[in-house]
């Protein structure tokens, strides 16, 4: 899995960082997300799906890189 973030859309709501704190956090300024761990362990992933789908602006994007956590 590999996970990128766009903070130019970012509307800063923080969903990512509640639900994946160990991958997303918040400038402490703006409030966007910064990208913690753009190859999170599998263990993770499903945070970081879930993440993906709750953020409301489009800035969180997951790409399955055919590892074995990605199932
Ligand atoms: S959930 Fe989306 S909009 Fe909210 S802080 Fe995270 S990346 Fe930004």
């Amino acid at each position: 899995m590999k996970v990128t973030v766009d903070a130019s859309v970012c509307i800063g709501a923080g969903m990512c960082a509640l639900t994946a704190p160990a991958v997303f956090d918040q400038d402490e300024d703006d409030g966007t997300v910064v990208l913690l761990d753009g190859t999170p362990p599998p263990g993770l992933h499903a945070a970081v799906r879930q993440a993906g789908r709750l953020c409301p602006s489009g800035a969180i994007t997951v790409l399955d890189t055919g590892d074995p956590g990605d199932r």
